[in-house]
């Protein structure tokens, strides 16, 4: 008998990060939660890590101490040497790739799990690395299925110069969990519901393949990132314009050239040019002032897996 799935090892291990970003409140609450009572994450034969990423942020409830945690896991940051001159998120990378990873590594974790909140208007989003990841495109496709008509949207963030060094990228499977509109310090039961929803049914599909479950071929629509777009700046480098009332809140939905992105104080309308249809996220994101990004254009497309099944079956 021939066989066209691909077979990949059981899930053995998975981590459940929160407080990457001290001030995204969702992730954080969840994880105290099932670091008290961890029934809700609990598989059978599948060990299951809640894990603060980033306590001292958390405790001041900032994004960070001295440096972004989610941009630091590149082989230079984490083969510095120890030392206490080290920025805090340096060390803590250090410490979480030692506990995590290192990728491939014997003993590491097959699946990172790392909870985000964005101000931006994006729902439910689940940020994808590698567009050839079978497993993942399944797992992405059976959360969209289990959510539904609740939409959940995947944001591929593959790119050459714009992909970025992850907490989660320590992990075979790194998977972005990113739910918005939510202030950042806030907690919201509705954005709180949608961040459970999704980890309850990644775990579940999680749990479905390690029981034997042959995942059928499958496809899957994706935002794939082009370019980050800075606000419009004056000569000493401060903002010159905001978000257009027309763009903001408006994150997955098609923008056009004539389309206005951007309003001046003296009421003047930019708008988006080029010659392309686009799909904005990260809209107004908060955190993005500092990284000089007012919306990031992406362009829709479709991935195909192939058919996955457990080789333990
Ligand atoms: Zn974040």
């Amino acid at each position: 008998m021939t066989s066209c799935h691909v077979a990949e090892d059981p899930i053995k291990k998975v981590a459940i990060f929160g407080g990457t970003h001290g001030n995204e409140l969702t992730g954080i609450f969840l994880v105290k939660h099932w670091l008290e009572n961890s029934t809700e994450i609990q598989r059978r034969g599948l060990e299951v890590k809640p894990f603060i990423t980033n306590p001292r942020a958390v405790k001041k409830c900032t994004r960070y101490i001295d440096c972004d945690l989610n941009r630091v896991f590149d082989p230079e940051n984490l083969g510095k040497k120890k030392s206490e001159d080290l920025p805090y998120e340096v060390r803590k990378a250090q410490e979480i790739n030692h506990l995590f990873g290192p990728i491939d590594s014997e003993d590491s974790y097959d699946i990172i799990f790392d909870l985000h909140n964005t101000t931006s208007n994006m729902g439910c989003t689940l940020i994808l690395e590698d567009s050839r990841n079978d497993f993942l495109i399944q797992m992405f496709h059976y959360i969209k299925m289990s959510l539904a008509p609740l939409p959940c949207y995947v944001y591929l963030i593959e790119h050459p110069s714009l992909k970025y060094a992850t907490t989660r990228s320590i992990a075979k499977y790194p998977v972005g969990i990113e739910v918005g509109p939510q202030p950042q310090g806030v907690l919201r039961a509705d954005i709180l519901d949608q961040m459970r929803k999704m980890i309850k049914h990644a775990l579940d599909f999680i749990h479905n393949f390690n029981e034997g479950k042959e995942f059928p071929p499958c496809a899957i629509e994706v935002y794939k990132i082009m370019e980050k777009v800075d606000y419009p700046r004056n000569e000493s480098g401060e903002i010159a314009a905001v978000i257009h009332p027309k763009l903001q809140d408006q994150d997955w939905k098609p923008l056009h050239p004539e389309d206005p992105v951007f309003l001046t104080l003296d009421g003047k309308t930019i708008s988006l040019g080029g010659d392309q249809t686009v799909y904005p996220v990260f809209v107004n994101e908060a955190a993005y002032y500092e990284k000089k990004e007012a919306f990031a254009k992406t362009t829709k497309l479709t991935l195909n897996a192939k058919s996955i099944r457990s080789s333990l079956h």
